[in-house]
This record gives structure tokens, sequence and C-alpha cells, in this order.
């Protein structure tokens, strides 16, 4: 089955990616800044398999991505072995980290841990080229922007259940296997 016949009628990256309008927004981390706990909440209020680094909320500016699993064992490590490590240690993604007030907490560095060049399409991409690009390189999620600004991801099983609304048929027979 041919990818490009089933979007043949231009389905755009916008109609398939996540959030939806109805939706929460996407949920991200910022590079700088984010607390221990509240990156510990984040992982616990939600169950995505990872979250987009941004330079700021107000920017959405997209600097990497981590994964959820390497967030947790990196967090756990930290917390067991890593000196003075606390809920209100600041979690930095970026190259530097400032020195730290006095008084403050050490800080946790986690660039190491980020995917620094996620795949990104636009909104406007064509989803049969966003899905030779998944194919081609085996990928498990791609960021959307737009100017610039991250705006959604999509992931392998949002395009298979895309592609099963338009096929009406099983999302496991057509794509990917
Ligand atoms: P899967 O699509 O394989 O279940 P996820 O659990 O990561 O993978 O994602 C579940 C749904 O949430 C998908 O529709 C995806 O587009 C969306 N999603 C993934 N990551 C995020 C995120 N960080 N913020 C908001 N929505 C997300």
């Amino acid at each position: 089955l041919e990818p490009k016949e089933e979007f043949s009628h231009k389905t755009l990256a916008m109609d398939v990616m996540r959030p939806r309008h109805s939706d929460p927004p996407l949920s991200v981390i910022t590079q700088d800044g984010m607390s221990v706990e509240e990156v510990e909440t984040l992982i616990a209020d939600t169950s995505y398999s990872g979250f987009p680094v941004v330079v700021s909320q107000e920017s959405q500016r997209l600097v990497g991505f981590v994964l959820r699993r390497d967030l947790i064992i990196s967090i756990e490590n930290a917390r067991q072995r890593q000196e003075g490590v606390v809920s209100t240690s600041r979690i930095f993604f970026t190259e530097y980290t400032p020195p730290q007030p006095p008084n403050f907490p050490p800080p946790l560095k986690l660039r190491g841990i980020m995917d620094l060049s996620p795949f990104t399409v636009t909104d406007h991409t064509a989803m049969d080229i966003v899905v030779d690009i998944f194919r081609k390189l085996g990928l498990r999620q791609c960021l959307v922007t737009h100017n610039g600004r991250l705006l959604g991801i999509i992931t392998k099983k949002d395009i298979l259940k895309h592609m099963a609304q338009i096929a009406n048929r099983d999302p496991d027979s057509i794509l990917f296997n």
C-alpha cells in the first residue's frame, strides 16, 4: 500500500499533529530554570514518551527532545548518587550552567540525554512526505513548527490512526510492518 495514494487529497502535518484545538497544550520542558520537582510532576501527570525542550515557554523555540525514560533514570540516579541534588535543584539542558546563587542546591545538568536535532517539519508539510521520512529514517516522532515556533508533535501512532481513519481499516495492517 503506497502512502502517496492514502494521502492523495493532500493531508498536511497540521491535520495530523497533536495537540488538536480542544486538547491541552503541548507538554514541554524549558532548557533552564525548571526544578527537579516540576519535571517530576510533569512526568507523573502525563504518559508521553518524550518532551520537546524549548528556550522558553514564551518563545516556544525548539532546542531538542528528551525521552521520558531517560529523564526518569537520570533524575533517579542524580537523587541517589549526585551530592546534594534535591527537589528544588534546577535542571539545565544548556551547554553552560550559570553559577548557582549561594544556598541554592547543586544544579542537575541533563544536556547529555537530549536529542539535539529532533526531526522537524513545518505545519504545511504534506503528510505523504512526512510518512516517507518516518519510514526512511525509522522515526518514532517528529516535531511540527511554524516560523521556528514549536506547534505540535506527530508520533508514528498518530499517523497510523490517521491513515486508519481514512482507510477505515486496521491500523497495524497498513504501514510500518
Ligand atoms: P504514542 O502516539 O505512541 O501513544 P505518546 O504516548 O508519546 O506516543 O503520545 C500519545 C499522544 O500524545 C500522541 O497523540 C502524541 O501526538 C501526543 N504527544 C506526545 N508527546 C506529547 C507532548 N509532550 N505533549 C503533548 N502531546 C504529546
